[in-house]
């Protein structure tokens, strides 16, 4: 008989777009997906990691810890390599604590005034864990490779998209519909992972 007692999945975000979203595309796995607006009395966890993998490990560890349930938590950001794979895990804040998407492509294309085309590589990097309270876990990756831009282009999408240009298409990620972003992105590349992972690590917990 398999084993499979874990059918709880709780998602370490308190976002309820990213919940809505997740939700969705959980949907498919027989896991009862809950969110942290389920367990309100779960800590705030801090992302004070210096990797993706750092930040996701921490937030699934402490919620799995917190609520006793299997936890999924990510982390994402960009990785320019003009600038040492910075912004990386301060992506969200690369102008300062609490600065707005334009701010930050702002800062951005400042510090990559001068560096030409070849030399705008850059990619979206996306990590998921998922930890079990007995200690078991398992990670997930997903890149999403691209060129930075000169200037903003498309209304779409939200954080660096408007300058994240995807060669093959010619257009920014603002630039094209959520449904096609959604089969290219780095998240969608994690998370199609962490599904194809799921099914032995519920076999072996
Ligand atoms: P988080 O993983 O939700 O914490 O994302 C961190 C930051 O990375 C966001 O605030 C954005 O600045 C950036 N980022 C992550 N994913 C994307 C994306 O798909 N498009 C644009 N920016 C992103």
């Amino acid at each position: 008989m398999p084993k499979r007692k874990e059918k709880v999945l709780v998602l370490a975000t308190r976002n309820p777009g990213k919940v809505k979203e997740l939700k969705a595309l959980l949907a498919d796995t027989g896991l009862e997906v809950k969110s942290l607006e389920d367990f309100p009395e779960a800590p705030e966890v801090e992302e004070t990691g210096k990797t993706f993998f750092e930040n996701a490990f921490q937030k699934a560890r402490e919620i799995a810890l917190a609520t006793g349930h299997m936890a999924m938590a990510d982390d994402s950001g960009l990785e320019v390599d003009a600038l040492g794979g910075a912004p990386g895990v301060y992506s969200a804040r690369f102008a300062g604590e609490g600065a707005t998407d334009e701010e930050n492509i702002r800062k951005l294309l400042q510090e990559l005034e001068g560096v030409p085309e070849e030399k705008r590589t850059a990619r979206f990097r996306c990590v998921i864990v998922v930890y079990h309270p007995s200690g078991h876990w398992f990670k997930a990756e997903g890149v999403w490779e691209g060129l930075i831009t000169t200037e903003p282009r498309g209304e779409g999408g939200f954080g660096y998209d408007p300058i994240f240009l995807i060669p093959e298409l010619g257009k920014t990620a603002a630039e094209i519909p959520l449904e096609l972003k959604n089969k290219l992105s780095h998240r969608a590349k994690a998370l199609a992972e962490m599904k194809y992972k799921l099914p032995s690590f519920l076999e072996a917990i």
